[in-house]
């Protein structure tokens, strides 16, 4: 209804993988002006994405997301080095 230019938040509430939105922050400073919103990430921290990464589903986490999905790797990986017979010395 004539919002043009005007920041959509409709988005506050909605979640996007581990981050809701609880609120908005303003717009970028740089051209072009990105809406910012607050999001609280399922680990408990708040961190400020712009509207495009939300969307987009660049940005799912506060990065703890990341971090887990490493792990989960380097995991799996000496899971097959291990079922290869390749068992480690302990020391
Ligand atoms: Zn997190």
């Amino acid at each position: 209804m004539g919002s043009v230019g005007r920041p959509k938040l409709k988005l506050i509430g909605r979640r996007f993988k581990r981050l809701k939105v609880v609120e908005f922050k303003g717009v970028t400073s740089t051209y072009p002006h990105k809406s910012l919103w607050e999001c609280l990430c399922n680990c408990g921290d708040v961190i400020v994405v712009t509207g495009d990464n939300l969307m987009t589903g660049n940005t799912k986490s506060c990065g703890c997301l990341r971090k887990y999905i490493a792990k989960r790797t380097v995991r799996k990986k000496f899971q097959e080095y291990w079922n290869r017979g390749n068992h480690p010395r302990i020391v």
